[in-house]
């Protein structure tokens, strides 16, 4: 998805921007939405910034900073990747994050979700991470994972937010955190 396409549906989608306070009173996930180099660095690809991108960059800061929070509290973490198998693209993008690129792996600022033990990554080949959930047996990777979480608040961060708002997520802005541990 490019900035044009992600600017034109803010503009068409009701979504307001809410403001977020974490307690760890309410079992919170966070949800990553395709912070890979495909969508996120530097002329890493067709859908890849082409030059320094600041609401990309601010966005990709953001993510590591809520990261660290849950994983130094070991809360869930779910970090959906967008990988494409070379021979089914996905219109009417063009070819981007096929597996087994640098395109569809997590941005080098986030690389180290991969060995935390309280972080689910999950490649999806749409755009629709649910969708991209779903397992040849019917099963949902997200749903199983929402529930042996108990997660009450899903807080959905990045572009499919404004996808995912439809279906009970937060969108937030801005993100701040009691003191205490919980
Ligand atoms: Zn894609």
């Amino acid at each position: 998805m490019s900035v044009q396409t992600i600017d034109l549906l803010k503009e068409g989608l009701p979504v307001h921007q809410e403001s977020l306070h974490l307690t760890g009173d309410t079992k919170t996930g966070l949800v990553l939405v395709d912070v890979v180099n495909g969508f996120c660095t530097v002329g890493a690809g067709n859908l890849a910034p082409r030059q320094p991108d600041k609401q990309i960059s601010e966005m990709v800061d953001e993510s590591v900073r809520l990261a660290r929070v849950f994983c130094d509290r070991k809360w869930p973490v779910f970090a959906f990747l967008d990988s494409h198998h070379p021979d089914i693209p996905e219109h009417p993008y063009p070819p981007h994050c096929i597996v087994g690129t640098e395109e569809s792996e997590l941005v080098p600022a986030l690389k180290w979700l991969e060995n935390e033990g309280n972080v689910t990554l999950r490649r999806k080949d749409c755009i629709d991470g649910f969708l991209g959930s779903v397992e040849e047996d019917g099963s949902n990777v997200f749903i199983n994972w929402v529930q042996s979480n108990q997660i009450k608040a899903e807080l959905m961060h990045h572009i499919g937010l404004y996808i995912a708002k439809g279906r009970g997520a937060k969108v937030v802005s801005e993100v701040s955190l009691d003191t205490k541990n919980p």
